[in-house]
């Protein structure tokens, strides 16, 4: 049997794979426009930094990782998110003693080993922003108004953003205990026994419905948040309304990872199923003490893009007709031929057109036919006769339409036509 693609991944191929990029593209500009710069880290990195940078008690540390051992015997883990290695990036590299907060972006494969199915999968990407440095209710609304951008700048109408508090170490304690005395009081098996001692929080997030049902009065986090986090959390909301930007509260909103605090929020689509988070994000004020880092209150997301095209197809805005790939096709009738165009493909390129030949020394029949399929709006014919008169037949594909343009002009003729 020949190759296949690893359980859980798959390949992006034209035309569709174009249409990924933009959207990688498309959630990535709002960034540019706000200072945000672009950082680049590594796919692997030590082990450790995500199990304390994740959190040990997570799905993602637990279960989700592809940790191996390289030659010389050190454990690396491909990256699972991309916080953690952004936040070790800063404190390598001292950015954080600069001006703060200190922005960037980053685009980029992520590996989760996962119970495959349409929107999960071990392979993935993702863009992300991150904000470091900077405790102020503005930062977290500028990022959550950047992605709400992004998502509409692809024309997604059906894009919900939920928005909580998860308060902060003066009051989650405090409601930490309160609901892992409520959670103990439940019906649960084992293995979510042992999660409300390490991160009960996270029972919240059981899409069970035998948990689900069992939840309806649980304590909520926005009724322990302390002063100063209520404050933050108004301040948030009251931004995102001046913005424009609409939100539901969701005071059952938590995420899986452990350095949440205060604003969490998840962007989530209608016609998704039940893998409907499109993005997520929030402020993780203690992730770099963590990592062996100084206090850097903080705030970032993380959008899906493979989720996000799922969206856009769901809202027809992902068809799949062909694209135009190129404006013109060279038809080159033998070899002579075929090394004058080959030039000529050259200059056009140059002069900023895209073109294409046909290869592997095609009748006209055949090569015609690869001129239809690159969707080119002329073809340019060259037989021997016209190499010899130093002029090349120009066939307009929409009318049929043939007219003789001598070599010498013809980039200039085509540039005239197509732009
Ligand atoms: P979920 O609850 O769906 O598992 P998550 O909380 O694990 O999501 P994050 O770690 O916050 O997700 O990642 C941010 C975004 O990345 C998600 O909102 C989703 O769009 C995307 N994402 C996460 N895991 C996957 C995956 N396995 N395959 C495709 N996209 C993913
Ligand atoms: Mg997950």
């Amino acid at each position: 049997m020949s190759f296949q693609a690893p359980k859980g991944t798959f390949d992006w191929l034209p035309p569709r794979s174009e249409r990924v990029l933009a959207v990688r593209e498309a959630l990535a500009a709002p960034l540019r426009t706000a200072g945000y710069g672009y950082i680049e880290t590594p796919v692997f990195e030590d082990t450790q930094l995500f199990a304390r940078g994740v959190g040990e008690s997570t799905d993602i540390v637990t279960k989700e990782m592809y940790t191996f051992a390289d030659k010389g015997g050190r454990s690396l883990t491909l990256r699972p998110e991309g916080t953690a290695s952004v936040v070790r990036a800063v404190l390598q590299h001292n950015l954080h003693t600069g001006q703060l907060p200190v922005k960037l972006w980053y685009s980029g494969s992520q590996f989760r080993y996962e119970r495959a199915q349409r929107g999960r999968y071990r392979h993935f990407w993702q863009v992300g922003a991150e904000a470091l440095g900077s405790e102020d209710p503005a930062l977290d609304a500028e990022l959550i108004v950047l992605a709400a951008r992004g998502f509409a700048s692809l024309g997604l109408k059906n894009v919900t953003l939920l928005l909580n508090s998860l308060g902060d170490q003066n009051c989650r304690p405090a409601y930490r205990a309160a609901l892992q005395e409520f959670l103990r009081g439940l019906d649960l098996d084992e293995e979510t026994r042992a999660r409300i001692e390490i991160n009960p929080l996270r029972v919240l997030d059981d899409r069970r419905s035998e948990v689900q049902d069992q939840l309806a009065d649980a304590p909520l986090v926005v009724d322990h948040l302390c002063a100063a986090c209520k404050a933050y959390h108004e301040e948030v909301r009251g931004l995102l309304t001046a913005c424009g930007v609409a939100f539901t509260d969701d005071p059952r909103l938590v995420r899986g990872l452990d350095y949440y605090t205060r604003t969490t929020f998840e962007f989530v689509h209608g016609g998704l199923g039940s893998q409907s988070a499109v993005g997520g994000g929030g402020r993780y004020d203690g992730l770099s003490e963590m990592l062996d880092g100084p206090p850097l209150p903080s705030v970032g997301w993380a959008l899906g893009v493979d989720r996000t095209f799922l969206a856009m197809q769901a809202e027809g805005l992902a068809d799949d007709e062909a694209r135009q790939r190129v404006q013109v096709y060279g038809v080159p009738l033998g070899d002579d031929a075929r090394r004058r165009m080959f030039l000529l493909v050259g200059e056009l390129r140059e002069a900023g057109l895209s073109a294409d030949m046909a290869f592997g020394g095609k009748g006209l029949k055949g090569a015609m036919k690869g001129a239809d399929r690159s969707g080119a709006a002329f073809a340019l014919i060259l037989g021997e006769r016209d190499l010899a008169a130093e002029a090349v037949q120009v066939k307009d594909l929409a009318t049929a339409e043939q007219s003789e343009v001598p070599l010498a002009q013809v980039v200039e003729f085509l540039k005239g036509k197509v732009q």
